[in-house]
């Protein structure tokens, strides 16, 4: 069985470390970097220059998985051919698409092409370089920073960055830069309970953050933001950076006549995750539209990409070995933020459904236990 994976994040660096070398399965992996990106911390290399890649050769060895470092350029499902960037074609007997999601900007006026992401290490590379230039002798331009979205990303960047802008201060005796946090909705981290968002609020409000919930961003410039309230009002916030963590949507790269797609191009796939009318193609992680057990759609985080690609990566030795397939069955085990330094808010999962809620050191302990039990399941 020829088998090809596609990207080496979350989900499908956690199907190819399930692998085991068979003669059955000949499986090589397609990843444009050489090394695997924590992407759920992200955050902390933007504002710290904290390490957050891993190299992939290691983790590969003992799978049987191959890795060629190569960028894909189109997935055609009808012609069963991954076309990579170099002009080579690839072919499958299983495809295996985890290719993770990309940054929608919303079609907002100039954001596209004046905001920074958060989706890469170089992305964070940029915003680090940016703090640093701030800090330095004879800096001339605006110095502070608007964040557009307040969900998990966004709260997360603006608490590191208040921490970082602190250290600097100190460190150089210049006044910390400004933080503003744009959100078009009513509320910071909407996926939180009541109590939980308090506390990381009144934590951002410490931070000296200025929180603008139910204000949309409607116009970027290379150095400003318009932002407009309920009421219609409108208001020019100056800055030095931009960054839109307001939203993402599945990376538009895998085409086939009858493949179907929903919220966010994310594209529908059947119990065992394989794309609908497509049995030989497995999808997973934030491109794929996987069900939980009410038939809502999975949230698209690191947690279920790397359920998804476990769950897959054993289902590629059933199909191997001529075995039945095991079906998905999402486990939202619990949710973590960081909010700088050792502090965080969340909950875990208890038994019969119930949370328990956590804050402060302890959150951010759970957080990190989260991170090392992903850090061991791909080893
Ligand atoms: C700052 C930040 C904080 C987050 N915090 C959390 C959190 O606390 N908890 C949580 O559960 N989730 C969090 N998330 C979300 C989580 O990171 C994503 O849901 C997860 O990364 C999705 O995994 P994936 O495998 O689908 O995609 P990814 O992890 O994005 O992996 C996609 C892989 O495909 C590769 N690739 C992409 N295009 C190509 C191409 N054309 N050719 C070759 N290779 C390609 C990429 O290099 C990458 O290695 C956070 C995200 C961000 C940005």
């Amino acid at each position: 069985m020829k088998t090809l994976i596609l990207g080496a994040g979350y989900a499908g660096l956690a199907a190819a470390t399930k692998l085991k070398p068979i003669p059955e399965m000949e499986t090589l992996m397609v990843e444009q970097n050489a090394f695997h990106t924590f992407e759920t911390r992200l955050h902390e290399a933007a504002a710290h220059n904290t390490p957050v890649t891993l190299p992939l050769a290691p983790l590969l060895r003992g799978t049987g998985v191959h890795l060629e470092q190569a960028s894909v350029e189109s997935v055609n499902l009808d012609e069963k051919e991954v076309k990579l960037k170099d002009g080579r074609v690839l072919t499958y007997d299983t495809l295996v698409v985890g290719l993770g999601s990309v940054t929608n900007f919303y079609r907002i006026p100039g954001l596209a092409e004046n905001a920074a992401e958060l989706k890469q290490l170089s992305d964070a590379d940029d915003i680090f370089n940016f703090v640093n230039r701030v800090y330095a002798d004879g800096y001339q331009g605006h110095r502070d920073i608007v964040v557009g979205g307040a969900g998990l990303t966004g709260v997360e960047l603006v608490t590191e960055l208040a921490q970082r802008a602190e250290q600097l201060s100190k460190e150089r005796g210049l006044p910390p830069f400004k933080i503003h946090l744009v959100e078009a909705g009513p509320k910071i981290l909407p996926v939180l309970d009541d109590a939980l968002r308090a506390k990381a609020q009144q934590t951002l409000e410490e931070y000296g953050i200025n929180i603008l919930i139910g204000h949309r961003l409607m116009q970027a410039t290379a150095d400003s933001v318009t932002v407009q309230t309920q009421d219609g009002e409108q208001k020019v916030i100056p800055a030095g950076k931009i960054i839109w963590t307001g939203g993402i949507q599945a990376r538009d790269i895998v085409a086939g006549e009858r493949l179907e797609k929903g919220p966010g191009g994310r594209i529908a796939v059947d119990a065992e995750l394989r794309a609908k009318n497509y049995p030989d193609v497995f999808i997973i992680g934030d491109m794929g539209l996987a069900l939980n057990q009410e038939g809502k759609p999975v949230p698209t985080t690191a947690q279920h990409a790397g359920q998804q690609g476990r769950l897959t990566g054993k289902n590629l030795m059933r199909l191997a070995r001529g075995e039945a397939l095991v079906a998905y069955e999402p486990n939202s085990l619990g949710e973590f933020v960081s909010l700088g330094g050792l502090m965080a808010v969340g909950w875990m999962k208890l038994p019969w459904n119930q949370k328990l809620a956590i804050t402060g050191g302890l959150a951010h302990v759970m957080k990190r236990a989260s991170e090392w039990r992903w850090r061991i399941s791909i080893d």
